[in-house]
């Protein structure tokens, strides 16, 4: 029945240049999540967004698309008439209320836009007339204009729209609108929301993750690879660094006192991470930290790794709790592959007793025993970064 959807925006804040940008972003991140469906055609429409449909397309499965992209505030499935002369107008609504709401013991409203202003009724007579119409084809209806049940709108175009279904969307911002960050992503359950959370706000991801053969296994890394595809569903294409951080890991293992090996260790992939962001264009980190979540996410400990970074980091999560997290996680489908068992590089290593306030001056001192090599470690483990893309 539905051969085209209008995709609504929240115009909010967009002018200029920015609602130019912002649309053609849209438009664009719209054609990408339906590409794999069939011939869509998007195009851009005053205000919205119109997507025209193939023969024979599956209804569902491009709503559950359209839902995955961010920047849309609802998805309207629209019947397209042909012609706008006021009969084809009164019989295509009337059909389409037919064919739509077998039982018509609902309250309405008819509301009205018109695009093309030389068309003879205005909008105020278009719902009037047209409320009449209905009123009188289907009288089990009536009107409620302060809180109907359904609201029929319909634009008046060359060709003419009528919906009644407004699928929420996600929101947000399309992805491509405001720049590109750098996740460091585990295999926990964390990070993937915090990198939907930044991607959300219309940035493109890059990712990096840490793991340390042998100690980490094969089965580790592929359940990264995993998220990071579950994430772009989301985000769209994502270059993901796999570092290997295993001679690192020993060598602080070896120099540095047990209980900062977490922090020391964090501090190396912060620093890491930047530098690959860096050389990506990045303009922040992501991270999965949430204030007092466990030991190395204590005030003191978040300012001891952030003390490494001259990039902004950016830790969306940071006020939540681990049920919201839980949460989010559920909805974008990361949290079954995040809870499968596999070790990650820090459980591996972590002491027994982590200090949970560093002191600064301390973690520097100790970070001074690895002097000798630790400059070169890190620049083998850039050099060595697999680079995997994921996604479309
Ligand atoms: P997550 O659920 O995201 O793994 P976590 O609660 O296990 O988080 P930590 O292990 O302290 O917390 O890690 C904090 C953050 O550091 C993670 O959210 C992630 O951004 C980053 N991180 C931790 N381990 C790795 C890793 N092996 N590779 C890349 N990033 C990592
Ligand atoms: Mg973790």
């Amino acid at each position: 029945m539905f051969k085209a959807f209008l995709i609504k925006y929240a115009e909010i804040g967009l002018k200029g240049k920015n609602r130019f940008l912002f649309e053609n972003a849209l438009r664009d991140r719209i054609q990408e999540a339906l590409n794999p469906f069939g011939v869509f055609k998007v195009s851009k429409e005053q205000g919205r967004i119109f997507v025209e449909c193939p023969d024979g397309y599956d209804y569902e499965e491009t709503v559950d698309a359209l839902k995955k992209v961010f920047g849309i505030s609802s998805i309207c499935p629209v019947v397209v008439l042909d012609s706008s002369k006021w009969e084809d107008l009164t019989s295509g609504v009337g059909d389409y209320i037919e064919a739509m709401y077998p039982d018509r013991h609902i309250t309405f409203k008819v509301e009205a836009k018109r695009a093309d202003k030389s068309y003879p009724r205005t909008s105020p007579e278009i719902c009037a007339d047209m409320g009449a119409y209905l009123l009188g084809r289907f009288p089990e209806m009536k009107v409620d204009v302060h809180e109907p049940e359904v609201r029929f709108t319909i634009e008046v175009r060359t060709r003419s729209y009528v919906y009644s279904i407004n699928i929420p969307g996600l929101g947000g911002m399309p992805v491509g609108t405001n720049g590109k960050a750098m996740l460091l992503l585990s295999g926990g359950i964390d990070s993937p929301v915090a990198g939907y959370m930044i991607a959300k706000r219309g940035v493109s991801l890059v990712a990096t993750y840490f793991h340390a053969p042998p100690y980490t296994s094969k089965r580790a890394k592929q359940k990264v690879v995993e998220l990071a595809g579950k994430i772009s569903k989301y985000a769209g294409k994502i270059k993901l660094y796999v570092v290997n951080f295993t001679d690192i890991q020993l060598y602080i293992y070896d120099q540095c006192p047990h209980e900062e090996l977490t922090i020391i260790m964090r501090r190396y992939m912060m620093r890491i991470a930047e530098q690959l962001a860096e050389k990506e264009g990045c303009l922040g980190l992501i991270t999965g930290e949430s204030i007092g979540q466990v030991a190395s996410q204590t005030m003191q400990s978040l300012a001891a790794t952030n003390e490494v970074c001259n990039m902004p980091v950016y830790r969306p999560l940071v006020a939540f709790d681990k049920q919201d997290i839980v949460k989010v996680a559920e909805k974008i489908d990361t949290f079954e592959t995040s809870i499968q068992p596999f070790e990650d590089c820090c459980t591996i290593f972590v002491a027994k007793h982590p200090v949970i306030k560093p002191n600064l001056k301390t973690i520097n001192r100790s970070e001074r025993k690895l002097e000798e090599k630790i400059d070169e470690m890190v620049e083998t483990a850039l050099n060595t970064a697999e680079e995997i893309i994921v996604g479309k």
